[in-house]
């Protein structure tokens, strides 16, 4: 099994897609997590390229957010798409990125995940509330690298 395996259990990744629904269910915006071992590139250039490989930009309100979490690094950025970064101030993620870090520095990964995706959410919400039409654009499962 690799390290991206074995982060977390089974019962953590349903924790933290459990997350996603409902950060999803108070937005329209599309939460994804991706982790992977390691990246030699800057953590918020490879969240970048991950979220295009992962057609997050194809979301109608461009409105897709990638929580990118690099295991043995470390190392995470949050990436969000055009129709956010056209509407929130620059320090928009900052206080999702404090909440997150203070549970990476305790090596608590599942719920730095988890409460970095709530407040994701609830960031969010402000700009792009929930519409009664809603599609789950973007799957909720996590990707792996
Ligand atoms: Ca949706
Ligand atoms: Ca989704």
């Amino acid at each position: 099994m690799s390290k991206v395996e074995s982060f977390l259990s089974k019962a953590d990744e349903q924790h933290i897609i459990e997350a996603i629904r409902a950060a999803e269910k108070a937005t329209s915006g599309e939460i994804r997590v991706h982790l992977e071992q390691t990246t030699s590139l800057a953590p918020f250039e490879r969240a970048l390229e991950v979220f295009y490989d992962l057609k997050m930009n194809e979301t109608q309100d461009q409105n897709g957010v990638l929580i990118y979490l690099a295991v043995a690094d470390k190392k995470f950025a949050i990436c969000g798409d055009k129709g956010i970064n056209q509407v929130v101030d620059e320090d928009f993620w900052d206080n999702t990125k404090n909440i997150m870090t203070q549970h990476f520095k305790n090596n608590n990964f599942k719920q730095g995940l988890i409460d970095g995706i709530l407040e994701s959410g609830e960031q969010l919400k402000k700009y792009f509330p929930y519409q009664d039409h809603d599609s789950d654009e973007l799957s909720n499962e996590i990707s792996k690298g």
